[in-house]
């Protein structure tokens, strides 16, 4: 027998926005008790505005003053949310009519909306062109479907390319560009797209470069940024008339497991510094944009169960909640992780505690794949304890298959 070496596991970004008074989480300024007792039940989420707010803020004050930011609101749809953040962001980016409903419905105006996603139906297509929003154009065909729908509808649609790149983001949680890809036209096919759009009844815009999601690498951004211009630059030459927007994507990551750091925005900020002027110069018209999703609501979100069971099963201890992966599947390992890891988790009521203890904890779905932290080392629980799942406003209740067993569904606050 050896003793096991020493070596120390990397630990969880704190927490920060989420101070803890008199050993109890609060959220929005209160005690998690208190949000518990309003909202009546559990599970929930919870949101908290001032943190989505102090989020736009810090990317204001990193980024140069023409990156105008973008909601991309499949992140979460919640109509407060984008209600919150349509005043305090430029624009909204809609992936389907449903979403397009909410981002009309949060007053944005139809010029600062975007609507991109493969496969949108002529329903759809003539939704957008009636209200007035910018179509980003995923291929040949809805070009054709757009400008034949554009024929017997009101208003000239307006599109915006786009362009499946012809390089990857690298150290990317999802890659959404290079290589063969459902999204956008292939670079090199965009030239002759554009000649094509030139004799037809549609409003170009300009393009849309969008390479990939949950990054924490600002180096890779950066070359990403760096290729993206360089990109639109060239395909702007060929363009019917001068690009009026230049939607560079987003990509920016959130921490959420052991080891993961936050990104610098500074580092990003110069980067843009460095790259725009370029661009301004190719394309002087263009309104440059970023569209973030989970940067902006990811981290203010939080999503809370219930201790129903606590048991030991052959030497491990099973906090059984009430929550689970049909409200949370990314925080389950189930959206698009190759390896389970723990999302950050607290009991919420019991912050800190001179007795810890390894858990399991599980949500109540009777399958194995229902996992919410796997060997954990926490405060020790008891039934009626809440467990707070952190990292919890993006990609939560509206990404997680809610009907799954037919348990309640959660409710959604926002603070
Ligand atoms: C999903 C998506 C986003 C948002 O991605 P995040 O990683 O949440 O920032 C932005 N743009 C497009 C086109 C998307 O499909």
């Amino acid at each position: 027998m050896t003793d096991k070496p020493n070596i120390k596991k990397p630990s969880h970004a704190p927490m920060s926005g989420f101070p803890v008074d008199g050993n109890i989480l609060t959220i929005g300024g209160r005690s998690l008790l208190d949000v518990a007792d309003e909202v009546g039940r559990t599970p929930f989420f919870a949101y908290d505005s001032s943190l989505i707010k102090s989020r736009v803020g810090e990317l204001r004050a990193a980024f140069p003053g023409d990156i105008h930011l973008h909601y991309a609101i499949k992140a979460n749809p919640l109509q407060g949310v984008v209600d919150l953040l349509a005043g305090e962001v430029d624009g909204l980016d809609v992936a389907s009519s449903g979403e397009l409903n909410i981002a009309l419905q949060s007053g944005a105006s139809p010029n600062s909306i975007s609507f991109a996603g493969p496969g949108k139906t002529d329903k759809e297509l003539a939704a957008a062109i009636r209200a007035g929003i910018t179509i980003n154009l995923e291929s040949g065909n809805e070009l054709d479907r757009i400008a034949e729908l554009g024929a017997r509808t009101v208003g000239t649609p307006k599109v915006a390319v786009r362009v499946n790149p012809d390089f990857e983001l690298k150290a990317s949680g999802m890659k959404m560009g290079g290589g063969p890809k459902p999204f956008g036209v292939d670079a090199e096919l965009v030239p002759e797209l554009l000649g094509r759009m030139a004799g037809m009844a549609v409003e170009f815009m300009g393009f849309h470069i969008f390479c990939g999601s949950q990054n924490l690498s600002e180096a890779a951004i950066y070359e990403a940024q760096q290729k993206t211009f360089a990109l639109a630059i060239r395909l702007s030459a060929e363009a019917p008339r001068p690009p009026r927007l230049l939607n560079i994507g987003g990509g920016l990551g959130i921490p959420y497991f052991p080891g993961e750091t936050r990104l610098d925005l500074g580092k990003i900020g110069a980067g843009l510094e460095s790259l725009l002027p370029d661009a301004r110069k190719a394309m002087p018209d263009a309104e440059f944009v970023m569209e973030l999703g989970r940067f902006l609501v990811g981290e203010a979100g939080i999503y809370v169960s219930r201790v129903i069971d606590k048991k030991i099963s052959r030497g491990r201890t099973y906090l059984i909640t009430d929550g689970g992966l049909h409200h949370q599947l990314a925080a389950s390992g189930n959206f698009g992780q190759v390896l389970r890891k723990n999302y950050p988790v607290a009991i919420g009521n019991r912050m800190t505690s001179d007795e810890m203890e390894e858990v399991d904890i599980v949500g109540c779905l009777c399958t194995p794949l229902d996992r919410l932290g796997d060997r954990m080392l926490l405060p020790r629980a008891e039934v009626g304890d809440l467990v707070v799942l952190f990292q919890s406003g993006a990609y939560g209740r509206s990404a997680s298959p809610e009907r799954f067993l037919g348990h309640p569904s959660a409710v959604e606050i926002l603070l």
